[in-house]
């Protein structure tokens, strides 16, 4: 079973698997890693324009570690789950005072760093065999094994560790670890499934038995509540705009963002903490939702013009909307709140651009 699964699987990459990702070309340790960590969560089409951009930025591991946390937070913006930017920083940092890992051991120990994302990281840069078992991969196992139990349960997770341990080959590491991944991104999709086109059909348990469609099970989840929150978009006489950073870790941890406020009822309070006065009427400009893995986040924007609240230094930083809206702005920004800007930096620029005709 385990050669004639990696065989098939092996064969069907070479002939139908990733083979020009950014990160194979060239493949140093330091761009398996980064690709790793941005792919977590994220698909493969997402993070290749990121990727590169990161690369052009921070081409070697002393780079990014030398770097300033907001430039590595901005480099993220838009990618989401920001504690990886952070815990990659941090790794960089470690990684410089000490050797580079080779084990799946030394990379599990680092920051954001996982079993799965370890052994990747080590079959792809040393092309050494480790087993990985990452979402597309248990979606695959699950189906060819027919394990019906629920994924998240302990005991299927060591089940699925084991088939993987089963299947995973002595030779072609980084290719058989890329083709497993593949299999599952492009064949064994969630959704409808190319079974027709499975280098594994012909002893997968769940194509035989019917089941397809109804693993991997997993436990119902509880409905995610709504969050509804006030941003404040707070503009100076000239037209700057008002960010603060939020607390390192949480939610956006460590971005620059819009105040938020619960309720219009503690806006006042809200701005004399940040010591600023507000110097027109609210206008609402704009709403956006955003799925956070807990809860919906139900955002309506409010704008203002404010100034300085006597002679107190205000408690955040003012940014220009052009660089802020631009692809490398100053801070790491919240991906909805960086859409935001640059909707209204655009709108701007072509109401500016409309007053230069008209002159
Ligand atoms: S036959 Fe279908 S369900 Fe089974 S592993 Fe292949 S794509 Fe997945």
């Amino acid at each position: 079973m385990t050669a004639a699964f990696a065989e098939r699987l092996l064969g069907w990459f070479d002939r139908h698997g990733r083979h020009d990702l950014p990160w194979q070309h060239p493949r140093s340790p330091y761009r398996v890693w980064v690709s790793e960590i941005m792919l977590q969560q994220t698909q493969v089409a997402t993070v290749i324009p990121y990727f590169e951009r990161f690369m052009e930025r921070f081409p070697t591991l002393d780079e990014l570690a030398a770097a300033q946390a907001d430039a590595v937070l901005s480099s993220w913006t838009g990618l989401g789950y920001y504690a990886r930017a952070r815990n990659l920083h941090l790794a960089a940092r470690r990684m410089v005072a000490e050797d580079l890992p080779e084990t799946v051991e030394g990379w599990a120990a680092l920051p954001g760093v996982g079993p799965s994302t370890a052994a990747a990281i080590v079959a792809q840069a040393f092309d050494r065999r480790a087993v990985i078992l990452d979402g597309n991969v248990k979606r695959v196992l699950s189906r060819h094994g027919a394990v019906d139990t629920p994924v998240e349960a302990a005991a299927t997770q060591r089940r699925l560790w084991a088939l993987a341990d089963e299947r995973t080959p002595d030779d072609r590491a980084a290719d058989y670890t890329q083709a497993i991944m593949d299999l599952g991104a492009t064949v064994c999709r969630r959704g409808q499934p190319l079974c027709a086109h499975c280098p594994v059909a012909s002893d997968c348990l769940a194509r035989v038995q019917g089941r397809v469609a109804e693993l991997p099970v997993k436990r119902r989840r509880k409905a995610r509540p709504t969050r509804r929150r006030l941003l404040l978009w707070l503009e100076d006489e000239a037209g700057q705009l008002f960010l603060e950073k939020r607390p390192p870790s949480g939610i956006w941890g460590g971005l620059a963002s819009l105040p938020e406020c619960a309720s219009t009822d503690g806006i006042d309070e809200r701005l004399a903490g940040l010591a600023l006065e507000r110097d027109d009427d609210w206008r609402e400009i704009g709403r956006f939702r955003h799925a956070f893995s807990h809860f919906e986040l139900d955002a309506s924007l409010i704008a203002a013009r404010v100034v300085p609240r006597g002679l107190a230094e205000s408690r955040g930083e003012w940014h220009g909307l052009d660089a802020l809206a631009s692809s490398h702005p100053p801070v790491g920004l919240p991906g909805p709140v960086a859409r935001v800007i640059r909707e209204r930096a655009g709108a701007l620029s072509a109401i500016q651009d409309t007053a230069r005709r008209d002159d």
